[in-house]
């Protein structure tokens, strides 16, 4: 027999299906995979509800319901004083993840480079390979996940199509400055290319940090291509809707992308994002506000355990520094330990290089969108595990086991 298509045959499960895989068969307190365990806004499920019962649910628009799309520019006006025209620069797709694919599909050719900011999230290398594209690769450093501004120009060239970056990020909790998105801004201009921008954990930044969408810097309107998701604005990441705002020609070839992947999004979470969307402003600072309580409540019980808490700027995340705990082993082995152990379940950071071996080896990502008592819970799991294993060492005559691979 043939073999199926070798690069999607390479490509492993996703790490947060493995991980929340893991933590269900050893019952560990999940703050791996980035999901809420709250429901969403009570009207904004109501409405999804009830427009399943009133006749609307077959084939929607195929660039999404006229009440979104219009819900989305005025979103965009609102929040980032983007202007924008409903009827021909959004398309509403199923999830960020969708609209990030359907972007680059919509951009790239084959032989086109792509720059990529590590650590970077799971789909982004998948697809630009798919497409034939090259990767170019540049890394942000731990702890403080500083833009290195000559290694970011030096991946640009006379090849690069697009710029592909995420801000707030996914996993290091970097919120890009006005500084640093202008340099970007330049290098964008001076190569004449394109910024995919997954922003969709745009209304989530803490400690006075606000996010700035690149496409509203001068002379970028029409460069970027800018990504949101209902999901995580409001804490119902199973709906997969998401949004992408465009200037009109690239959302109509984005559109064609969406035609070939989905060709639509389910109309009843269609109009009940739009209700979603025209809240007042007083729930989007509610959803940062409740958000910046849990990392304050999660980043001071780690610390208080031990960890080298790193700082958190927005998402849903903290990485955290495992060797100070006395740990020797690798990220993989400590997050297994911790949730066949602790009963825990983090993510290892090195699933977010595309070369694990040169990561950093040493940082678990804590996902602290949960109920405080399950924040609670963890950490005293933790306590306990840690405890025990510093008594084993003690037993021993000797200090805690370093764990390793
Ligand atoms: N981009 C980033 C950075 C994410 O963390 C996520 C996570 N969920 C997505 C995209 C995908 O969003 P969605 O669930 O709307 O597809
Ligand atoms: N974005 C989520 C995270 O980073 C996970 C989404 C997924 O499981 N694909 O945890």
């Amino acid at each position: 027999m043939k073999a199926p298509n070798t690069l999607l045959a390479n490509t492993g499960t996703t790490i947060f299906t493995v991980m929340s895989a893991l933590a269900a068969e050893h019952g560990a307190v999940n703050l791996g995979q980035g999901f809420p365990d709250a429901e969403g806004p009570a009207d904004v499920v109501r409405a999804a509800a009830d427009a399943l019962l009133d006749q609307r649910n077959q084939y929607p628009p195929m660039t999404g319901l006229p009440e979104l799309r219009e819900a989305v520019a005025a979103a965009n006006w609102r929040f980032w004083g983007i202007e924008v025209e409903p009827a021909t620069e959004v398309v509403v797709t199923s999830g960020a993840t969708e609209a990030i694919t359907a972007s680059l599909m919509a951009l790239l050719d084959p032989g086109d480079e792509v720059v990529l900011i590590e650590p970077l999230y799971d789909t982004y290398l998948p697809v630009v390979r798919m497409l034939g594209a090259v990767p170019r690769l540049v890394r942000l450093e731990p702890p403080r996940w500083e833009l290195p501004r000559a290694a970011l120009a030096a991946a640009f060239g006379p090849r690069t199509k697009a710029l592909l970056m995420n801000s707030p990020q996914n996993p290091c909790a970097k919120v890009y400055t006005a500084a640093e998105l202008a340099f970007i801004a330049d290098l964008l201009q001076r190569h004449d290319a394109y910024a995919v921008c997954d922003e969709v954990y745009e209304h989530i930044t803490f400690d006075g940090w606000r996010h700035i969408p690149l496409m509203s810097l001068p002379g970028l309107r029409e460069r970027c291509l800018r990504i949101g998701s209902a999901g995580k604005t409001f804490s119902l990441t199973g709906w997969k809707v998401g949004y992408v705002t465009a200037p009109a020609v690239l959302a109509s070839t984005i559109a064609k992308a969406h035609q070939l992947l989905t060709f639509t999004t389910p109309p009843n979470l269609q109009r009940a994002v739009a209700v979603g969307l025209a809240k007042p402003d007083s729930y989007f600072e509610g959803l940062a506000r409740g958000l910046e309580a849990k990392r304050d409540r999660l980043s001071a019980g780690l610390a208080r355990l031990g960890f080298g808490v790193l700082e958190t700027r927005g998402s849903y995340f903290i990485s955290a520094d495992f060797r100070p705990l006395g740990f020797a082993g690798d990220d993989v082995a400590f997050c297994r330990w911790l949730t066949e152990t602790a009963k825990v379940t983090a993510i290892p950071l090195s699933a977010f290089y595309a070369d694990a071996a040169t990561a950093p080896r040493h940082y678990a990502r804590f996902a602290f969108c949960k109920h405080d008592t399950t924040l609670d819970l963890a950490l005293a799991r933790m306590e306990a595990a840690f405890a025990a294993w510093r008594g084993e060492g003690q037993r021993a005559g000797a200090a805690p086991r370093a764990l390793t691979a």
